[in-house]
């Protein structure tokens, strides 16, 4: 009981009532279903009544169980398509040649059909298959809407290029880390340099990084998803296998990295930074948040990283956290 009283047909009048759960099966197609719901019982008569809410309730639970057991494409997951190619419900049917509505239908709950489901899928999960259905379809959607479109599939390739060695580190800290911000993946890297340097005696990434007010930056990283702001950096290239692009000693000094590092957020691994030789010595006297772009050695980030090596152990996860805690109540 937790609650003001409902109107029982029987009873005839306002009664106190319970919550309760019981299983429920259904059938569709040749499937079985089955989930546990929630209803009303009046506690006098011990009737079941109606309770306002929990009818929508089950029935939301049912379809995210139901969405879940064949795989089909979720409400959220097509409101992610939107949002990534910056496109509406009308013209997103048109590119992918469904009926005008579909999309429409499908936001207000319709299920879709396997084939449909999937085709959303691969459309959320890879730019490419994106971009082929706008060229074929762009005689169907206005100039405008080609444009928005044509426009964030850029946005997108440019931020999954993978030149260099730097940004395909920053790629699997995006895809395994997070809530990945430019503030933190420049952190993140810093801490690859450093901690690569003690576990393999070499400097993974060897490029320099410079003492920015906000920390250590690597620039053309920086540069690179400077339009995102604090924004949370999303993994847009769902298709790379890092494996087979990174070595295992890579693979494992960034883990190790995301495992000491990744669960703070931007701000807070800039303080880190900001008590750290490396960043202060190089900064010269330059006030913190202060603009500078002195390049910080990679020598002096070696040192200091042995340094703490010999007090902390850095090799593993309780030296680091010590040295966190040490940095932090410093
Ligand atoms: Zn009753």
């Amino acid at each position: 009981m937790d609650n003001d009283g409902l109107l029982c047909w029987k009873c005839r009048k306002v009664v106190p009532y319970s919550v309760c759960s019981r299983k429920r099966v259904r059938t569709i197609g040749d499937k079985k279903y089955e989930s546990i719901e929630r209803y009303g019982i009046c506690d006098i008569c011990h009737e079941e009544l109606m309770v306002p809410g929990l009818d929508d309730e089950n029935e939301r639970i049912f379809d995210a169980m139901f969405r879940s057991q064949n795989d089909l494409i979720t409400i959220n997951e097509i409101e992610q398509i939107l949002k990534k190619y910056n496109i509406d419900k009308r013209p997103l049917s048109h590119v992918l040649g469904l009926g005008e509505h579909t999309i429409s239908r499908y936001l207000e709950g319709a299920m879709p059909q396997r084939k449909y489901s999937d085709l959303l899928r691969c459309v959320l999960k890879d730019h490419k298959v994106m971009r082929e259905y706008l060229e074929k379809n762009r005689n169907c959607i206005t100039d405008i809407a080609y444009r928005k479109v044509d426009e964030a599939i850029n946005e997108i390739e440019r931020m999954c290029a993978r030149d260099s060695k730097l940004e395909l580190f920053s790629q699997y800290i995006i895809h395994n880390g997070y809530e990945v911000t430019n503030l933190s993946l420049q952190k993140l890297l810093y801490y690859a340099k450093g901690l690569s340097w003690i576990i393999l005696g070499r400097d993974i990434v060897e490029k320099k990084c410079e003492a920015w007010g906000y920390g250590p930056v690597f620039y053309d990283i920086y540069e690179k998803y400077k339009s995102l702001k604090s924004e949370v950096i999303p993994d847009y290239d769902l298709t790379i296998n890092y494996e087979e692009l990174l070595s295992k000693d890579e693979i494992r000094v960034l883990d190790y990295v995301l495992d000491c590092f990744g669960i703070y957020n931007g701000i807070t691994l800039m303080k880190l930074t900001h008590k750290e030789k490396p960043w202060v010595e190089t900064r010269g006297g330059v006030p913190e948040f202060v603009a500078s772009n002195s390049v910080i050695s990679n020598e002096l980030i070696y040192e200091y990283f042995e340094e703490m090596n010999e007090k902390y152990n850095l090799t593993n996860l309780n030296g680091v956290e010590n040295y966190i805690r040490a940095l932090r109540t410093a």
